[in-house]
């Protein structure tokens, strides 16, 4: 089973069920083993990326609090070379921040040709977060969306390869992994008090996710829908989408230029 990007007609309920682990899927050994191929397939294709300097890779994770944002940059990348990676997370913007439009902070940590970027949270917290929690007012966000779409264009134009994962996470898998946030003693520095709170706007965040799937899916950065409440099924989901994507490239490891491969080591 592939992830197909998200399109005019995809069904875009994010219901719990939508969460599960999809019934394609064998055992969780026969998930693993696939995870751990696809794991080491995307280092080969990171080492083409960097040899080949010919386009930038920039993976967007979003999800609500414990979806696995985390989870995937540890587990997807762990093949690759860490020199060709670079990871953002985006946070609360800072007051430098605040006073610069909403896409400078994102713009800046773009990655360049050879290297894959990754975003833990992203540009989509401007229509996410700001919109649920009005932060902004909806003349503000709303006009936001087509910004987005033109800010992606470009860069997909200009060399950077855009893949978009909305970590879709069930409301009861999220109470259990907060519950372990809770009780664990090494899991609570990973839990806020606001979490709580984001939670309580469970259905107003859904809307926020589906428009933001809806009117940011473009054939230059499309949005996928993984199913996270299996961890191992999300990561193989994500990593085959990756994998797919750059093998797509076709890219080639550059050949030595004539004057060079008439050398000889002594
Ligand atoms: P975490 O990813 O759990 O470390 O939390 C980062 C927090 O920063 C989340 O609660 C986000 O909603 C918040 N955040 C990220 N971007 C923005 C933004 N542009 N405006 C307001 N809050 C944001
Ligand atoms: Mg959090």
């Amino acid at each position: 089973m592939n992830l197909r990007p998200v399109g005019p007609r995809t069904r875009l309920t994010l219901s719990d069920r939508d969460a599960r682990r999809p019934p394609a899927f064998g055992d969780r050994d026969a998930v693993k083993s696939l995870l751990a191929r696809e794991v080491e397939r995307l280092g080969h294709l990171q080492e083409r990326l960097i040899a080949s300097k010919a386009r930038a890779l920039l993976v967007v994770l979003q999800g609500r609090d414990a979806s696995g944002k985390d989870g995937v940059i540890r587990t997807v990348f762990d093949g690759c070379n860490p020199l060709g990676v670079r990871v953002t997370s985006f946070g609360v913007p800072t007051e430098l921040e605040r006073s610069h439009d909403f896409l400078w902070r994102i713009h800046a940590a773009v990655p360049p040709r050879g290297y894959i970027g990754i975003f833990n949270r992203s540009h989509y917290e401007d229509v996410l977060v700001v919109r649920v929690r009005r932060l902004a007012p909806r003349r503000v966000w709303s006009a936001r969306y087509a910004q987005i779409n033109d800010f992606e264009r470009m860069l997909s134009l200009n060399g950077v390869t855009i893949l978009k994962f909305f970590l879709h996470v069930s409301r009861e898998e999220q109470r259990e992994r907060f519950i372990d946030r809770l009780h664990d003693p090494e899991e609570n520095w990973k839990f806020r008090a606001g979490d709580l709170e984001d939670r309580k706007l469970w259905s107003a965040y859904t809307r926020a996710y589906r428009d933001a799937l809806r009117k940011c899916s473009t054939p230059w950065a499309p949005w996928y829908v993984v199913p996270a409440d299996s961890k191992t099924v999300r990561n193989y989901l994500i990593t085959r989408v990756i994998n797919e994507t750059l093998s797509g490239l076709r890219l080639r490891f550059p050949r030595l230029a004539p004057e060079v491969r008439r050398l000889r080591v002594d």
